[in-house]
């Protein structure tokens, strides 16, 4: 029996995530950006004890999210849905690239970006802020237009305060800024990559202008649902759980809430940008709320 020869160093970090998923003639590749941890003081709507409480019961750190972004490779052509966080999130995440090259993509082959929406978590690895430069040289955005006419308005950007001018406004300039040329902004219900994965539907109101992309093939369908949930612990249990940075409270929840019962009824696979890697799951109804069933991992690519 050979014996094992225990390396010098053991390893520190996991393999690059990656995990494909086949809709259809369509493979979907969730790429880990990484995570991102934060306190609950941004959490509304809750009692915060109670939301401590319903972490601890589920043996999970409070807060933190996962960051998925999601490949999209048909007909020839390779996508992007959301790109995570760059520079903006520390050593925990940014790590779309070297999960990328694990996939077997450069970043010049990536011809459309689908953004959810413009927060530093789905955008901020467009652009390197030291440099200036795209990292994805030959991508086209496809953003919702309210998100263009919100985050480029100066108006807007006077109102916030300094805090959500720096993360959110500066933050969106900066990285949306080498793209200028290269928007394909969408409209409700407009749009589409390839015939076969249209952007559908606008996710009111994360941000005014949060899409989600309905993709179909072959009868199978996917909702990549960007941010309708932001933490899986609380918001599916209590749909009604808002964050600080949800544009309009009561719209968020509400949205969340019809987003939840059309999975639950239509039986629909979802992924989510905050969902635990690598984000694919279904929703079913508990009565009073609803419960998120991860797909388990399969070596496979059968659906
Ligand atoms: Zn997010």
């Amino acid at each position: 029996m050979t014996k094992y020869k225990m390396p010098a160093a053991l390893p520190r970090t996991q393999v690059p995530g990656v995990y494909h998923r086949q809709i259809g003639d369509i493979l979907i590749t969730a790429l880990s950006d990484g995570y991102a941890d934060d306190g609950i003081q941004a959490v509304r709507n809750i009692d915060q004890a109670e939301a401590l409480a319903m972490f601890e019961r589920e043996f999970r750190p409070a807060r933190r999210a996962s960051i998925n972004c999601f490949l999209v490779r048909s007909m020839g052509r390779a996508a992007l849905i959301d790109v995570g966080c760059g520079r903006y999130f520390g050593e925990s995440a940014g790590q779309i690239h070297a999960a990328l090259a694990a996939a077997g993509v450069a970043a010049e082959e990536i011809d459309t970006i689908l953004l959810t929406h413009v927060h530093p978590d789905h955008s901020g690895g467009l652009t390197d802020p030291t440099t200036g430069q795209r990292d994805f040289p030959n991508a086209r955005i496809v953003v919702h237009e309210n998100e263009l006419a919100h985050w480029f308005n100066d108006d807007e950007m006077d109102k916030a305060s300094p805090a959500e001018r720096s993360a959110f406004f500066q933050t969106a300039r900066e990285q949306m800024e080498p793209y200028r040329q290269a928007f394909t902004p969408v409209r409700r219900h407009r749009g589409s990559l390839s015939g076969s994965a249209p952007p559908r539907a606008t996710l009111r109101t994360h941000t005014g202008g949060h899409c989600g992309y309905m993709i179909s093939s072959q009868g199978q369908r996917l909702l990549v649902w960007g941010d309708i949930v932001h933490i899986p612990e609380l918001q599916i249990a209590r749909p009604e759980v808002t964050l600080t940075f949800d544009c309009n409270q009561d719209e968020a929840a509400e949205t969340r809430r019809e987003i939840l019962d059309h999975a639950v009824l239509e039986g629909l696979l979802v992924a989510g940008a905050h969902i635990h890697f690598p984000g694919f799951a279904r929703v079913v109804a508990t009565g009073v709320s609803f419960r998120l069933l991860p797909e388990p991992w399969c070596h496979t690519l059968i659906g």
